[in-house]
This record gives C-alpha cells, structure tokens and sequence, in this order.
C-alpha cells in the first residue's frame, strides 16, 4: 500500500450537463460505498455550473467523493467578468481548487506568476489545491524536461504560503502535454523519471518531510488498462484523468485497480 495513499482525481473539462452529473453520481454511489478504500480519496473537478448540484448529491446521499472546481480566481471579488471566487465556491460547499491546467496554460494565457497568484489566494482562505506542472512535445525533445518542471516549480517553493501548504493542502499533478487527451500515454519509465525529479526538487528546496507527503499524481491518456502499471512506480501517488474520468464504466475500472 502507498505511504501516501492514492488519489484518483478526474477533470471533467468542459463536458456534462447537471443531468449527466446526476445520473453519474447516481451509478457512482454503489461503487463507492460498496468498495471502500482505507487510505485513497476519490475527486472530481466538475464544471462550476454543475458544482452546486454535485454537491447537493453527494451529500444528501453520502458518497465519499470530493468536489473539486477546475480553476479559482485569486481575487476574493471584484471587475473580473467571467470569473469565480473562493467564497463562492466556499458558500456552495467546495473546497477544492485545479489550477494550472495545461489549457488553462496554453488557451487562456495562465502563467507561472497567475497560478501561484492562484494558488496562494485559495490557500489564504483555506481551500487545498492540485497544481499541474508539465513540459510540452517540443520541450522534452529538446531535453528541457527537467527545466521546465523546475521553472513552474520554482515559484510555488520560493513563495512562504505554498512552501508550508505543500504535503498537506498543496499538491502537485505531473501532465506531460503531450500526453494529454493524445492517447499517448507517458511510459512508466518516463513518468517515474518526471516524479521522482519532482520530489527531489521539493526535498531539496523545502525539505524530506514536505517532499515525502506530497502526493504527485500522473495525468496523460490515463485508461485502466495502463493505471495499473503507473500506479506501481514508488513516486506515482494516483492520477489526473480527463477522457476516462466521462464514462462510469472505465472511471470504476480505474478506482478498482487502486
Ligand atoms: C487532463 O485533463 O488533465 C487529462 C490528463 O486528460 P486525459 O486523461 O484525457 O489525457
């Protein structure tokens, strides 16, 4: 058993409707309840019109599931069209935040200094959160693995809030972009390299017991039946899975193999 327990996180994107999410919490109830795991979580980052609902479900029917929303704004309020703030996320319940996100990253401009921003506003008010980290195609083929991971890294060590959140409400998803929605899974090999550099880092930069709680999980075309093999590398702590977290059946296959 892991020292660190798993997590099976999934990212819904910017799919289901409130009805999909009943009906999928629904099916998931008795799996959960049935198949309760000592030491491992389940989460799912729900589209925020949907968090609400999600809420009200798993709680009126008491499914051990977290409810996470995709991204948070580091302002409390304010002229930011669009956006969400903690406290709402806080009124309705939620207090688990995604930041980070590769399509955050690439299609809407976020950027190491926004998500520590990020990052540090929703542990100020007492939400936990899951950074992404990961290089692109072009930069691991230019061997720039390690540096971009260091680089995003870099900010969210130096600053005093997420130095001490790290390992209790601060943790860390490795997704290659490459792997990402690509059917291309990184190899466990290449994926236990990427965590254990990560680990390391914090070790170095923070210290063996912060980098020894912090849970790093995989993200990239994770399916059941590659979560398995991921799962046995010694820095892998569970994963972020889009394209399979959708579907009720592959989702259960995947918490059936932790
Ligand atoms: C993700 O959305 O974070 C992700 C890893 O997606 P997928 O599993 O579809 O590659």
């Amino acid at each position: 058993m892991k020292s660190r327990g798993v997590l099976l996180a999934g990212n819904w994107k910017m799919n289901h409707l409130q009805k999909d999410t009943i009906q999928f919490l629904t099916a998931l109830a008795p799996v959960l309840k049935n198949s309760p795991k000592t030491n491992s979580q389940m989460r799912i980052y729900i589209p925020a019109l949907s968090l609400e609902t999600a809420v009200k479900k798993v709680t009126a029917d008491s499914i051990p599931l977290q409810v996470g929303c995709q991204n948070a704004h580091f302002e409390k309020s304010g002229a930011f069209t669009g956006e969400i703030s903690i406290p709402m996320l806080q009124e309705i319940g939620v207090h688990q935040v995604l930041v980070g996100h590769s399509e955050r990253r690439q299609l809407f401009g976020e950027t190491n200094e926004t998500v520590l921003k990020r990052t540090v506003s929703a542990l100020d008010q007492g939400a936990e959160v899951l950074v992404c980290v990961g290089e692109t195609l072009d930069e691991r083929n230019l061997g720039k693995m390690e540096s971009v991971l260091q680089s995003q890294l870099e900010f969210l060590t130096q600053n005093e809030t997420t130095r001490k959140a790290f390992g209790n409400k601060l943790h860390i998803a490795y997704e290659p972009v490459w792997a990402i929605g690509t059917g291309v899974t990184a190899s466990p090999a290449q994926a236990q390299e990427a965590h254990a550099f990560i680990r390391n880092f914090l070790d170095r930069k923070i210290g063996p017991d912060t980098a020894n709680a912090t849970r790093i999980l995989y993200g990239g075309s994770v399916t059941p039946a590659n979560f398995k093999e991921l799962l046995g590398c010694s820095d892998i702590d569970g994963g972020l899975v889009g394209g399979a977290s959708l579907k009720i059946e592959s989702w259960t296959q995947l918490w059936a193999l932790i």
